[in-house]
């Protein structure tokens, strides 16, 4: 059985559900992720699992019990939580070895030193117990609120934001440093964020999150190769889509040509034999297509992006539809120079075509281009 179970959830701040009919579950020693835009409700979620918001429909299950239902509501400090938030929310007056060790009251105080000592190494901070919360830098001190958090062996450890006070580069280490500790710890834990890298970085599995439900609950390579539907489609990595006719349940014609699938094609619902001619839009990554010299299939270049080992591409097809290719630097290429592409991919995905009003371009109109950072 789940180690945490959420069913048929929903939250409401009176008459107003931000959250219905959301469901997961999560085996021990998991990492899950809710990733989604700004006011999707994730933090409501993470609240009602925590016991600070009650839940309208549906239930919570930890470790095997009910914690929320509409009837039953266990008080927050009886669930064995703990939490780490943007703000570390550290004890200002007390040392780093203090506040580690802040909720182990009731245990012998050699018992105590030891944790706190074990917790010291395992953050990296060895030699720092003594120290004060200003003495560190920003992500030491988030190292410690999780130490702190994870001092008292909770059942579930909630990580609202962790990483949003901190500058980008600190950012992508201190993701990875803080799932090696959550690993090493052997915790189930649930991290909330709007920012795809971090929960690449930090989760096993996520639920993609849109307007109070869960689009798509899947591994971080599935929600970039498999999406269920556009919104995952468009919120996760970059990409663009363009119109095809589908030939068989393996092939898709469009303009770059015919596309092969190593797996059959689906459009989506409604549309179970893809072998009838269905028109679709075809998702293209910009790993989709490929800089080739010797292509007779040519673009032009209309924007490009350094990234340092790869420049992102803006290409212009002959259609005037524009495609992304992320090329080795070596490659540089002037604007409104044509270059070779031709296509690599692996698999199709395609969604049905009724809701796109113009090749490579997005339903709110924007050149569907979307930020790595
Ligand atoms: P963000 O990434 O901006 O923190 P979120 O996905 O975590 O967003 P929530 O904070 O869960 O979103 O908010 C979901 C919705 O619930 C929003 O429409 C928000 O305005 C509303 N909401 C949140 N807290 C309350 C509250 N205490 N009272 C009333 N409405 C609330």
């Amino acid at each position: 059985m789940a180690h945490l179970e959420l069913q048929d959830l929903t939250l409401a701040f009176g008459r107003h559900k931000v959250v219905e009919g959301l469901g997961f579950s999560l085996d021990q020693g998991r990492i899950g992720c809710l990733l989604g835009p700004s006011g999707c409700g994730k933090t409501t979620v993470l609240r009602a699992i925590a016991g600070f918001e009650s839940v309208v429909k549906g239930s919570v299950r930890l470790d095997d019990g009910v914690v929320s239902d509409a009837r039953h509501h266990l008080p927050p400090e009886r669930r064995r939580i703990g939490m780490v938030f943007q703000d570390y929310a550290l004890f200002p007056h007390l040392t780093v070895a203090r506040n580690i060790g802040f909720g182990l009251h009731g245990l012998p105080a050699r018992e105590v030193d030891e944790r706190v000592a074990a917790l010291l190494e395992r953050i990296g901070l060895p030699d720092q117990g003594s120290k004060y919360p200003h003495e560190l830098s920003g992500g030491q001190q988030q190292r410690v609120a999780l130490a702190r958090a994870l001092a008292p062996k909770p059942a579930l450890l909630l990580l609202d934001e962790p990483f949003s006070n901190l500058d980008v580069e600190l950012r992508e280490r201190l993701s990875t440093e803080v799932r090696d500790i959550i690993k090493a710890s052997g915790t189930t834990a649930i991290l909330v964020t709007h920012d795809q890298h971090e929960a690449f970085a930090v989760a096993d599995e996520i639920g993609i999150m849109h307007e109070g439900r869960i689009q798509q609950w899947d591994t971080p390579y599935n929600l970039y190769h498999r999406p269920a539907n556009r919104f995952v489609a468009d919120f996760i990595g970059q990409g663009v889509f363009l119109p095809g006719k589908v030939l068989n349940n393996r092939q898709v014609e469009m303009e770059l040509g015919v596309l092969e699938s190593k797996i059959p094609v689906e459009c989506g619902v409604g549309c179970k034999d893809c072998n009838l001619g269905c028109h679709v839009d075809v998702l293209l990554r910009p790993d989709d297509i490929v800089h080739d010299d010797a292509s007779p299939m040519r673009a032009e270049v209309v924007a490009k992006a350094f990234r340092g080992a790869d420049i992102l591409y803006t290409l212009r097809l002959k259609s005037g539809a524009r495609v992304l290719s992320l090329v080795p630097s070596h490659h540089n290429h002037a604007l409104g120079e044509p270059i070779g592409i031709r296509l690599d991919v692996d698999h199709v995905v395609a969604f049905h075509d009724e809701a796109m009003p113009q090749p490579g371009v997005r339903l709110d109109g924007s050149i569907p281009i979307i930020p790595v950072s």
